[in-house]
């Protein structure tokens, strides 16, 4: 029987790792399909308080995990594939065994979107990306294309001019999401081009294994065309990983957790940290002090309950 099990391993999981491990609990992080969270897809970080240089997302979120292993924390590679929270203890079938808790800490956060298309799904890696900060750098003098109408598509095809021969910013209206802020920057930089009411058919060339173009539709006209590219990032949002507590837990209707004060969800004894509750802030910082929020919870309520 575990005191707490926390769910994912980036900061907010990682944070209250480091925070039940020094309170004695024994914590286990099951670390999830993308372990290390989103921070594993930068680069630098720049805001993180304390490292006046900046540090390698990777590095700080490496450290962190280190910092809560030196504390007794233990991390499982793999990821929650059911859970049972209508009784206590607490379930937790990880890739297939269960195993009994009596507190939980959701800090699975949320992953990228995609289009979903079969030709975007086999040529991630290969031209196909959701990160402009991992991959830009391949794309020197060549052909981008980035999806997305909201702040995160402006700063990527900003952030992706500095490396294309031209960036093309493909939404599919003509509203934007983005802050007037972002939207100006991005209109104001010279090598990007706006291409409206337009969404991606079908990206070439999966036989090549390698992105060579795309099909778009001009949803106002109707209008078929091909296109070359080199570089296909998409920035349409993340999705929650909330999908295997379903029914149990109370989200919103996009998936994220409804907290209910503090770091509590719905359930007494399980509790949230991190970008699965938090579609405003997202950042590093407010992830691990969530993280930091949600493992003191956890120490009080483990207390109250005479453990
Ligand atoms: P977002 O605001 O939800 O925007 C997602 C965009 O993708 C929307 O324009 C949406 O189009 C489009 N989209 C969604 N699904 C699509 C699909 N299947 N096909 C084509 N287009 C699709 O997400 P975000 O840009 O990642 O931003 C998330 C939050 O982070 C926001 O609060 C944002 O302000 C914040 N953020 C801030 C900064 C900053 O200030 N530096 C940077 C990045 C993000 P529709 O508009 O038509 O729905």
């Amino acid at each position: 029987m575990r005191n707490v099990v926390i769910i994912g391993s980036g900061c907010a999981g990682n944070t209250a790792a480091i925070y039940t491990a020094r309170a004695n609990l024994k914590p286990l992080v099951v670390a999830g399909h993308e372990a290390g969270g989103q921070l594993t897809l930068t680069t630098l970080v720049e805001n993180f308080p304390g490292f006046p240089e900046g540090i390698n997302g990777p590095d700080l979120v490496e450290n962190m995990k280190q910092q809560a292993q030196n504390f007794g924390a233990e991390f499982l590679h793999g990821a929650v594939t059911d859970a049972d929270f209508s009784q206590r203890p607490f379930r937790l079938n990880i890739d297939g065994e269960w195993i009994e808790t009596r507190t939980v800490i959701i800090a699975s956060g949320a992953s990228a979107r995609w289009l979903g298309l079969e030709s975007e799904q086999k040529l991630i890696g290969h031209g196909v990306s959701s990160c402009a900060t991992c991959d830009g750098f391949f794309y020197r003098g060549k052909k981008i294309i980035v999806i997305g109408g909201g702040d995160s598509a402006m700063e990527e095809a900003n952030f992706l001019s500095r490396f294309g021969s031209e960036v093309t910013l493909i939404h599919r209206r003509e509203e934007f999401r983005a802050s007037k802020i972002m939207l100006d920057r991005a209109r104001q930089n010279p090598k990007i081009k706006f291409m409206l009411n337009t969404v991606v058919e079908e990206i070439f060339d999966v036989s090549q294994k390698l992105v060579t173009g795309v099909r778009l539709r001009n949803v106002k006209s109707g209008e078929v065309w091909n296109q070359d590219v080199d570089g296909f990032f998409l920035a349409i949002g993340h999705v929650p990983n909330t999908k295997v507590f379903n029914g149990q837990i109370a989200t919103d209707p996009d998936g994220y957790i409804l907290g209910q004060g503090g770091a509590r969800t719905n359930i007494p004894g399980v509790f949230h940290a991190g970008d699965v509750e938090d579609r405003i802030y997202r950042q590093a910082i407010t992830a691990s002090g969530a993280g930091c929020k949600a493992a003191i919870e956890v120490e009080r309520f483990l207390e109250a309950e005479g453990h």
